[in-house]
C-alpha cells in the first residue's frame, strides 16, 4: 500500500473572527476545531502520519489540541497559505510518502468515505480533490447592486480539501510557482500540467470562516442526540504508606489509600459517573477486582476505558463534575494539576472538568482520616 501522510494545514490566524485566539483552536463540541481534523487522519487506517504546519505563536495550543493523538511535530507556516503548504511538504520531503492529502484545518467534519475516495483517485491520477456540484443558481453582479447576467452552473463544483497528490509531483509544482498567488493546491498542480481529478466531495465537509459557520457547526455536531447525566461514588480506606493518586495526580501524603489497583478513589468515582451516563455497569464489571491484572493498575486506563465506551456508541464527555471529601490531604494545592490530568485523559478542555473538595467536618469515616470518599456527576451527549 503506498505510504499516505496527511498535511493538515492550521497556520491562518483567523482573522475574520476577531478575538485573540484563532478560529481552528476554537471550541467545538468541547475539543477545538483542529482536533477533529486531526484526529480524523490519526485514526484513520489508510493514513501513516500526520504533519500540521503551525504559526509560530501557536506552539501551546496545538500541542493542547493534539494531545494523544500520535501526530509528527508540527512545523511553522509562511506568509500565505500557500507558503505554509509548501513549507509543510518540505519537512515530509524525509519521510518521503508516496502521497500526501492536503487538509484544511478548519475543516473538522471530515469523513473517511471522502478521504477514502480521494485516495482511491490518486491511482489513476497525479492529484484528485472532493468537491461538491454548486447547486445554487450563479448571478453575476453588475453596476448598483444589479443582475449582470445569470451563470451557467453546470460542471462547476466547489472544492474542498483533503487535496490529494502523488508527493513528489506536488512538491515539485510547489517550488515551481513560489511567489505566484494561487487559490488552492489543485490549481498549483495544474499550473504544473499535472491533471488534477474531481471526486464526490461531502456537503457536510464545511470550512468554518466566520463566527456564524462555528455556531453552525456546533449545532450539526449536537444534532439530534440527547444529554444523559450518571454519578459515581467510590470510597478508600487509609493504609500505612506514604502518598496517593487522586484524579491520576500523585499527592504527598503521610498515608496511602489501600486498593487493588493503585486506589484512585476519584478516578473511580469519574469511571463510575461515565458507564452509569451510559448505563454500561460499573467499574466491578468492566476491571473486576479478582482479575490479578489490575493489581497495582493505574486507574487512568478506567477513566479512558469508560470515555472509548462513551464514543463507541458516537457519544462524548461535555463535562465531568468530581467532589473529593477528606479531612487531609489538602486538594486545594492539587487542584490544577488535577483538573488538567483529567482534560488531558478526556481530551476535553479543562473548563469542562471541575474539582471541588469538601470535608466532612469532622464527622463519620472521612471526618475521623479513616479513608477518601469521592463521588462524580458526568454529563455525556449520545446520538439517538
Ligand atoms: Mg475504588
Amino acid at each position: 500500500m503506498a505510504k499516505c501522510v496527511a498535511l493538515v494545514v492550521a497556520a491562518g490566524r483567523g482573522r475574520r473572527f476577531g478575538g485573540d485566539v484563532p478560529k481552528q483552536y476554537l471550541d467545538l463540541a468541547g475539543r477545538p476545531v483542529l482536533r477533529h481534523s486531526l484526529a480524523a487522519y490519526a485514526t484513520n487506517p489508510q493514513v501513516d502520519a500526520v504533519r500540521t504546519v503551525i504559526h509560530g505563536d501557536d506552539r501551546q495550543l496545538f500541542d493542547a489540541a493534539a494531545a494523544g493523538l500520535g501526530v509528527l511535530d508540527p512545523v511553522p507556516g509562511g506568509n500565505s497559505r500557500q507558503d505554509s503548504v509548501r513549507l509543510g511538504l518540505e519537512s515530509l520531503a524525509p519521510l518521503a510518502p508516496d502521497i500526501v492529502l492536503i487538509h484544511d484545518g478548519a475543516r473538522p467534519f471530515i469523513d473517511a468515505g471522502t478521504i477514502g475516495r480521494v485516495i482511491a483517485a490518486l491511482e489513476r491520477h497525479p492529484g484528485a480533490i472532493p468537491a461538491v456540484p454548486v447547486a445554487d443558481t450563479l448571478k453575476r453582479e453588475g453596476d448598483g447592486g444589479l443582475i449582470d447576467g445569470t451563470v451557467d452552473r453546470a460542471g462547476l463544483w466547489r472544492a474542498q480539501t483533503p487535496q490529494g497528490f502523488r508527493f513528489g509531483e506536488i512538491l515539485a509544482a510547489h517550488r515551481a510557482v513560489v511567489g505566484e498567488e494561487l487559490t488552492d493546491d489543485a490549481a498549483v498542480l495544474e499550473r504544473a500540467g499535472g491533471s488534477v481529478a474531481l471526486v464526490l466531495g461531502d456537503e457536510g465537509n464545511v470550512k468554518i470562516t466566520t463566527t456564524a459557520d462555528l455556531e453552525r457547526a456546533r449545532r450539526a455536531f449536537d444534532g439530534p442526540g440527547e444529554f444523559r447525566t450518571g454519578n459515581g461514588y467510590d470510597v478508600h480506606r487509609f493504609t500505612t504508606g506514604s502518598g496517593l493518586w487522586l484524579c491520576g495526580v500523585q499527592v504527598p501524603h503521610d498515608a496511602a489509600l489501600e486498593g487493588h489497583s493503585d486506589a484512585d478513589v476519584a478516578l473511580h468515582a469519574a469511571t463510575d459517573a461515565l458507564l452509569g451516563a451510559i448505563a454500561a455497569g460499573d467499574i466491578g464489571r468492566h476491571f473486576p477486582p479478582s482479575d490479578p491484572r489490575w493489581k497495582g493498575a493505574a486507574s487512568h486506563q478506567f477513566l479512558t476505558h469508560a470515555a472509548r465506551l462513551v464514543s463507541g456508541l458516537g457519544g462524548r464527555v461535555v463535562h465531568l463534575d468530581v467532589t473529593i471529601v477528606c479531612e487531609r490531604p489538602k486538594v486545594g494545592p492539587h487542584r490544577a494539576a488535577m483538573q488538567a490530568r483529567m482534560a488531558e485523559l478526556l481530551a476535553l478542555r479543562q473548563d469542562r472538568i471541575s474539582v471541588k473538595a469538601t470535608t466532612t467536618e469532622r464527622l463519620g469515616f472521612t471526618g475521623r482520616g479513616e479513608g477518601i470518599a469521592a463521588q462524580a456527576t458526568a454529563t455525556v451527549w449520545l446520538p439517538r
